[in-house]
């Protein structure tokens, strides 16, 4: 199969779409991108690489995030971890709280703001003051990039705009699913959220997830096999918020996005790609990231369905 010419062709076929959709600004640091930027990166298992745009330009990986914070806490702590955070889709947009209250602050699923915060409190019991640099550490480990960093100004401007996710650390506290105290917490998740990577980067930092759970160049295991399904198939259920039905039936594969504009996608077995496109549909996803991997996958018929 010829990948270079089908990143061309979408790159093309794209281009009607780049007028749709909106940057998010609920995080004013983050409107400040190109809103017509497009990158899409392709890397085998056998690290053979395709890429498409620009892709060498640093973006905010935001609720990409999610799928390492989770990964790093499912291993910590096993089927136990689900005690506190659920493996069902949420139906809800990323940041709500309806549900967290109905629920008694057990969050659906590790991949919505709620949940995630939960995942990296999980963390924080263990690491501490050190977390975010373990977690630092982690992403420079599965992606093979030492340079990785986040964005102060982004991470600025998410704690002093991130009334909701206050609101959802807050609740979730006040029915004890937070050990520990809420700003060490809520600090180290903005610091996730703000780290920056770019196309390249980001598609291989999901290649252990393509080939149950092991880095295939450094033969590392990251998970077990059986650890690596389900962080897959809770990309595929939960992985796009309230559109992770849409992602599914019209890309067919373990995805994750953030409203950076990056989404991420699993092809089992084969490889790992990742698309960059700022502006996002209403459910907060990149409206030509979603389009760029529909059109992946049906050009090359490698959905997982
Ligand atoms: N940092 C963002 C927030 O907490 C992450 C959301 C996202 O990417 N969906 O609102």
């Amino acid at each position: 199969m010829n990948y270079q010419k089908i990143l061309e062709e979408i790159k093309e076929e794209i281009i009607p779409f780049l007028k749709k959709g909106k940057v998010a600004d609920y995080i004013p640091a983050l409107a400040k991108v190109e809103v017509d930027d497009f990158a899409m990166s392709i890397i085998k298992l056998d690290g053979t690489e395709y890429n498409i745009g620009s892709c060498q330009k640093l973006f905010s990986i935001q609720s990409i995030s999610k799928v390492f914070s989770f990964t790093l806490s499912l291993d910590l702590y096993g089927k136990d971890l689900y005690k506190r955070v659920g493996h069902e889709p949420s139906g809800n947009p990323f940041n709500s709280l309806i549900q967290l209250e109905y629920e008694k602050g057990i969050p659906r699923n590790p991949f919505i703001n709620a949940g995630a915060i939960v995942t990296t409190d999980t963390l924080v019991s263990k690491y501490k003051q050190n977390t975010f640099p373990t977690i630092l550490e982690f992403i420079k480990k599965v992606s093979g990039c030492q340079t990785i960093n986040f964005d102060q100004d982004i991470y600025k401007s998410e704690l002093e705009h991130g009334y909701r996710n206050l609101a959802l650390i807050n609740m979730m506290k006040s029915f004890n699913n937070i050990e520990n105290n809420t700003n060490d917490v809520i600090e180290t998740y903005f610091k996730q959220c703000s780290i920056m990577m770019n196309t390249k980067q980001l598609a291989k930092s999901m290649l252990f997830l393509a080939n149950h759970g092991t880095i295939p160049n450094t033969n590392e295991a990251i998970v077990t096999e059986p650890q690596a399904k389900r962080i897959n198939s809770l990309m595929l259920t939960c992985g796009h918020y309230d559109a992770s039905g849409d992602f599914a039936f019209h890309v067919g594969l373990p995805g994750k996005s953030g409203v950076g504009g990056g989404i991420v996608a699993v092809v089992p077995q084969k490889m790992a790609i990742c698309v960059y496109s700022p502006k996002l549909n209403k459910q907060g996803n990149s409206l030509v990231g979603t389009k760029a991997l529909e059109l992946f996958t049906t050009k090359t018929n490698l959905s997982i369905f």
